[in-house]
């Protein structure tokens, strides 16, 4: 009898616990497969992953198409279900947004503050990504950049850490000044960020332009002065307008298109800066003249990613209520629904940011 419970336990071991996880093979093919729940090393911990948020990259079928299938979903919160032996900081119970890409904090571009530029950065990973029932987090991302949620921050809430994070690394590295004017251009889930942002480093007048009513209208809300829809208004009048002819201090291009880009440098003022935060599809190549460059004296400033540096102000942002990041969650789907959560972040105008659900 003995015997018989013995073997029965030796094949229960021998079967890999399963969970599910949504597949990205392309933008409108997204499916639910089982895959062997990850197991942890010593240093490493398992997160039964509560929300997901979907991020503008995810939409970029050009910059996925390669690497597919895979599991996609890079702002994550959850619960530590299972640590490894040697993990200390971390307990299982504690609720956590996990980063998925960190810095080696050693290597030349991390001694010079470019921490996403890091080697190390775009290697490291959760496994399989965010939209699975768990995930694995390696030692260097929970050493670095695995923080606890707070009591008062919804897991729904915490996945905007990442964003908001993004967001704080470009307004500073333009250096906005106060009373500075700025213009965003692209009012999604990050130009509205940008816009909240741009008011808590100092910001005066801040212009919005999108060519979506309902996000001006999110974008209002969240401390816009102006709004613009350029397919019935001309947004260079109107910076012209409201800054004394002069053209702002600064425009953060938040829309993956050129002709966003043609307009953010053309309604620069001279001195003034744009910030390159949304990419374009490979072969597109905005022209820029020297000639316009050196003797308007505009600046280009590209910003990519964020580090453990801005997640942790992002949370500090996000805590004490400075951004309402609940208000941009247009959209909640169970991870059953992912490919319904991606169409409908894809080509629902009325939808800001769109999450997935976990258990
Ligand atoms: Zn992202
Ligand atoms: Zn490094």
């Amino acid at each position: 009898m003995i015997a018989k419970v013995l073997s029965v336990l030796e094949t229960v071991k021998t079967i890999e616990p399963k969970m599910k996880a949504a597949i990205y093979y392309s933008q409108l093919d997204i499916r639910i497969e089982e895959m062997p729940i990850p197991e942890i090393g010593s240093d490493e911990v398992l997160v039964e992953m509560k929300a997901c948020g979907i991020c503008g990259s995810d939409l970029m079928d050009w910059y996925l198409k390669n690497r597919a299938p895979l599991v996609l979903g890079h702002e994550p919160s959850g619960v530590i279900v299972a640590k490894g032996k040697a993990v200390e900081n971390f307990d299982v119970g504690d609720r956590v947004f996990v980063h998925h890409h960190v810095a080696c904090l050693k290597c030349h571009y991390c001694l010079h503050g470019d921490y996403t530029l890091c080697e190390q950065f775009h290697k490291t990973n959760i496994v399989p990504g965010g939209f699975a029932e768990y995930f694995k987090v390696p030692a260097p991302n929970l050493q670095l950049d695995t923080l606890k949620i707070p009591d008062n921050v919804s897991f729904e809430e915490a996945t905007l850490i990442e964003p908001v994070g993004c967001c704080i690394r470009a307004i500073r590295k333009c250096g906005i000044r106060k009373g500075d004017s700025v213009a965003v251009i692209g009012a999604g889930t990050t130009g509205i960020i940008h816009t909240v942002l741009a008011k808590i480093f100092g910001a005066g007048k801040v212009i919005v332009s999108d060519l979506v009513d309902f996000r001006l209208k999110v974008a209002e809300k969240f401390g816009a002065d102006a709004t613009v829809n350029p397919s019935k208004e001309d947004l260079t009048t109107v910076v012209r307008k409201e800054t004394d002819g002069r053209g702002v201090d600064l425009a953060i291009v938040s829309a993956p298109s050129l002709e966003a880009y043609k307009t953010g440098l053309g309604i620069c003022r001279k001195g003034g800066k744009l910030c390159v935060f949304a990419p374009t599809p490979p072969g597109k190549f905005l022209e820029v003249s020297p000639k316009q460059l050196f003797f308007n004296e505009l600046q280009i400033i590209p910003s990519y990613s964020t580090s453990h540096v801005e997640t942790r102000e992002a949370l500090e942002l996000i805590r004490s209520g400075k951004i309402r990041v609940r208000d941009l969650i247009t959209h909640c789907f169970p991870l059953e629904e992912t490919a319904k959560a991606f169409k409908t972040a894809l080509e629902d105008k009325e939808s800001l940011k769109v999450i997935v659900l976990g258990k």
